[in-house]
């Protein structure tokens, strides 16, 4: 046998480094545990295939995300917008990372990207097509995964695209302190209009009215009757809600819409772990009070990012809008994190550090 160019066998084996990974152990029903996952240790060869135009990155940032329980479920009947994880797979979702090796034109060794990776330290990006390279220096790299990623886009296109907010019109906000929510409330600010949010907890509705702007928040835990928690903070009605809960909120909220209102549909996190979602019982009042209900995604408004973004950057230089970010440690913190959305534990957007830069 010819003996390989002295080092280069070592080089190769160099370049295999352990890789810790979250694995989904199977389909979830009712409310998820960390018990749902376990962490297994792989190998990666840090080094792309030749001719492959895939990237290898190592990821900083891990995003958690209501949706995904809903990938959670096994396959659905019904048409679904999200298609199910693989039980025994690594979980998957939006992650800032550093390129560390590259055979895509776009994107060389060393870059800072954000895109879809896996919950695991390094991850091979099959579609490299689909990261974004982050040119920001003045910015964290983790905002990109709430402020100026998925989260603050849905606020921005909730807000502006299905609501038109106008100076004076009262606003009100469900789960306001978190990723969307606490952003939304600010965009409206921004627009003149008079802003209410409900939160979980009394920390979270003091965050909403001393650093976030908002002019009131309440604890809907703390309330018996939602219909009369919103006469008291809206005794003229609502002409904007943005949903995030849906169940028992939306009635209440129906309730006290005013005529001609709007009601963007981001989600309704308080339905995500239920095998039958409730209903809802005052949707009549869309007849009489003329509103406008309408559920929207994110992604059909990806071609407003660059516009969104220079606003956006814009705001947080001039010190116009305060980011709230909620940030654990460590790859094992994956399962809590996100067990923990459904429990009200994060404030403001839930993000995990996975790897020191
Ligand atoms: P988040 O608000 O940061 O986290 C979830 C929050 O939901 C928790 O902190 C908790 O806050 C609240 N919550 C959990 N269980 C609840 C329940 N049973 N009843 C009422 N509130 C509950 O999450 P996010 O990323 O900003 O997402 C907010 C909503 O936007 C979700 O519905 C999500 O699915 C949706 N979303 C939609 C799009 C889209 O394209 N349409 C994109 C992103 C997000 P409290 O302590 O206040 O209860």
């Amino acid at each position: 046998m010819m003996e390989s160019p002295r080092g280069e066998g070592q080089e190769e084996e160099e370049a295999v480094v352990r890789n810790k990974q979250v694995i989904l152990k199977d389909y979830v029903s009712g409310f998820p545990k960390e018990t749902d996952f376990e962490i297994k240790t792989g190998d990666v060869r840090l080094k792309v295939e030749e001719g492959s135009s895939g990237v290898i990155v190592k990821n900083l940032y891990l995003s958690v995300d209501p949706y995904m329980r809903l990938r959670m479920r096994k396959p659905q009947p019904n048409p679904s917008y999200f298609s199910s994880f693989s039980p025994g797979s690594v979980m998957t979702g939006n992650g800032v990372a550093r390129v560390v090796d590259s055979g895509h034109p776009n994107h060389k060794k060393g870059d800072l990207v954000k895109g879809f990776t896996g919950w695991e330290e390094y991850s091979v990006i099959t579609t490299p097509e689909t990261l974004y390279k982050i040119q920001t220096t003045d910015i964290p790299p983790s905002f990109y995964l709430g402020i100026l990623g998925a989260p603050g886009l849905t606020a921005y296109a909730g807000l502006h695209g299905i609501c038109s907010p106008k100076e004076g019109e009262y606003v009100f906000i469900s789960a306001a302190s978190g990723a969307v929510g606490h952003l939304v409330g600010q965009l409206a600010k921004l627009k003149g209009c008079y802003v209410v949010g409900s939160a979980g907890s009394d920390e979270k509705v003091d965050l909403l009215k001393s650093k976030c702007g908002f002019d009131e928040a309440f604890n809907y835990n703390k309330e018996q009757d939602l219909d009369a928690a919103l006469k008291r903070y809206f005794p003229q009605g609502i002409d904007i809600y943005f949903e995030n809960v849906g169940g028992k909120m939306l009635d209440a909220v129906l309730l006290n819409m005013r005529l001609h209102g709007r009601i963007a549909v981001c989600g309704m996190v308080s339905q995500y772990n239920m095998d039958k979602p409730e209903g809802v019982k005052n949707l009549m009042l869309l007849v009489y009070k003329q509103l406008r209900m309408e559920g929207f995604m994110v992604s059909d408004y990806y071609d407003l990012y660059p516009k969104f973004l220079d606003e956006v950057i814009s705001y947080i230089r001039e010190g116009k809008i305060v980011y709230v970010e909620d940030t654990v440690e460590g790859l094992e913190s994956c399962p809590g994190a996100l067990v923990g959305l459904f429990k009200g534990r994060n404030v403001g957007k839930q993000v995990v550090r996975v790897g020191q830069d």
